[in-house]
């Protein structure tokens, strides 16, 4: 990968700038829920504290509309990770200014601040130059390490990263490109990637650009009703996009002869969106006309599984049901069980799927899990994302 890798800087007395992604989930007390993000970024955390930097992290948290509100602030981080790395992390008052840089200035090498939320500034989303300027001079390294936020052309992710000297990505970053690009550019086949999730309209282009690459491409969850109805099929009430029914048939067509394109064959239908409701197992041409498809059938956990089986690469982005409801779930459990059982490379990215692999307790079974759902489904989807053409950029120039 042409982008230059945090341990191949010279760190030491330097002021290291590390973009990290601590948009973690907090519960209504401001308690962190899941703090995978800010455990994922210790590796290159530590690299930098161990190699003697002045290690300042920037994040944005939530979505504070670019104005200070303590409900977004990023104490509750600080205060986790202070308790991960062992060693205090102080909390600056802002990401840019006077104050911030001051404190800065007293650091001493192995240090850490947590800058507060760069979204505290609507600058930061809007990628201002003034607003990229001022964060650049905070330091004399920058580095990239937030895979999540990666596909967005912020001021922190990219502005900024044409105003300082030296540029280059974190652990973290270099872990989940180099699992990714396995995927996009030479993946050993068969390669099966699953599909699922509530509508077509948000995956048009990854599953445009899967159907070049891969052998077999599952569907699943809400968005496989409306293949299903392209297809003829009486779907009842289940969810259907009719604006991108002529679509889906036309990517079936495309498939035919190339790609083996499987949709669900049974169902878990139940009469509405409710775990009291009453439900039923049915095959695709028994769909009562006024219920609703909530989950694919044992028939069709059978058929995807035994793809699944003789997969080399796998990817899977988005649950096959609505498996936030324990009546709806067993066919996303399924799944990410079977992904786990594989021998093949697997790669599960997007929050549902993330969250389900690691409640079926499978996490360390699978080969990559990606901690940027969008950001993994734009880069399979062989689009340019912001934050690594930034970073390539600046390796090009630094090269001279
Ligand atoms: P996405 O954010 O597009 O990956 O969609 C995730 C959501 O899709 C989850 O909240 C699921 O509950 C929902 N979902 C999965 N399967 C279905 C289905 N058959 N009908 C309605 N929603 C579904």
């Amino acid at each position: 990968m042409p982008i230059r890798r945090v341990d191949e800087i010279e760190l030491k007395g330097k002021r290291v700038f590390i973009r990290v992604d601590f948009n973690v989930p907090q519960d209504e007390k401001g308690e962190i829920t899941d703090d995978t993000r800010i455990v994922q970024s210790l590796p290159t955390i530590r690299f930098a504290m161990e190699a003697g930097g002045k290690v300042l992290l920037a994040s944005h948290l939530g979505r504070p509309k670019g104005k200070r509100d303590p409900k977004f602030s990023l104490a509750p981080v600080a205060e986790r990770l202070s308790r991960l790395i062992g060693k205090k992390v102080g909390l600056a008052p802002d990401c840019i200014g006077d104050d911030v840089q001051r404190r800065i200035e007293g650091m001493r090498e192995g240090e850490v601040l947590l800058l507060e939320n760069l979204r505290f500034h609507p600058e930061e989303e809007k990628n201002d130059e003034n607003f990229s300027k001022a964060l650049a001079p905070l330091c004399d390294v920058y580095i990239n390490d937030a895979f999540g936020a990666v596909h967005r052309a912020h001021a922190s992710t990219e502005g900024m990263t044409r105003y300082v000297k030296t540029a280059a990505a974190g652990f973290l970053m270099i872990k989940e490109v180099e699992s990714l690009e396995r995927a996009l550019v030479s993946p050993e086949r068969p390669y099966v990637a699953i599909l699922g999730g509530a509508k077509v309209s948000d995956k048009i282009g990854v599953i445009e650009n899967l159907l070049s690459r891969v052998t077999t491409l599952l569907v699943g969850g809400g968005m496989a009703y409306t293949f299903l109805k392209a297809r003829g099929i009486d779907v009842g009430k289940s969810l259907v996009e009719n604006d991108q029914i002529g679509f889906s048939l036309d990517l079936l067509r495309r498939a035919e002869g190339k790609v083996k394109f499987l949709l669900p064959s049974d169902h878990v239908a139940a009469e509405r969106m409710d775990v009291q409701a009453r439900r039923e197992v049915v095959r695709n041409e028994k769909i009562p006309s006024d219920w609703v498809c909530l989950d694919i059938g044992p028939e069709t956990i059978k058929l995807f599984s035994e793809e699944i089986r003789s997969a080399r690469t796998i990817v899977w982005n988005g649950p096959l049901g609505v498996f936030e409801m324990e009546p709806f779930s067993q066919g996303t459990f399924a799944i990410a069980k079977a992904i786990a059982s594989s021998s093949a490379f697997s790669i599960v990215g997007g929050g549902d799927s993330v969250a389900a692999v690691n409640k079926a307790g499978v996490a360390e079974k699978i080969s990559h899990i990606s901690t940027g759902g969008g950001a993994s489904l734009e880069f399979l989807e062989g689009k340019r994302l912001p934050g690594i053409e930034a970073l390539k950029k600046k390796d090009e120039e630094m090269r001279g």
